[in-house]
């Protein structure tokens, strides 16, 4: 039997295999990204939450698009594979670290 759960709106507590804070489950959105030092994990193939990818590769953020209108944009990239994913920034995640990032290309 196929244990694995199959869906696509994932919203559960996890713990960050970076830094280990433990991540709660966040209301009203879906958290794919760790608060305190924004990596995510590589699980998603092309729709976010489809659990599809069995590569399993910390993403690092390596970018924020602040040109949306839908406020920041993180740009995750794969350690393992290179692949590049965008996620919505979620609104407890450390603002310190996505001002950081916004601002390390201009350095
Ligand atoms: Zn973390
Ligand atoms: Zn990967």
């Amino acid at each position: 039997m196929n244990q694995r759960k199959n869906f696509i709106l994932v919203n559960e507590e996890f713990i960050c295999e970076k830094c280990n804070e433990k991540n709660p489950v966040l209301k009203g959105s879906c958290r794919n990204h760790c608060r305190k030092c924004l990596f995510s994990k590589h699980v998603d193939d092309e729709v976010p939450g489809d659990r599809k990818s069995s590569c399993n590769g910390l993403m690092e953020p390596i970018e924020v698009d602040k040109t949306g209108k839908k406020g920041y944009i993180l740009i995750h990239k794969c350690i393992k594979c290179g692949k590049i994913m965008k996620n919505k920034v979620a609104n407890d995640d450390d603002f310190d670290q996505i001002v950081r990032l916004a601002t390390r290309k201009q350095l």
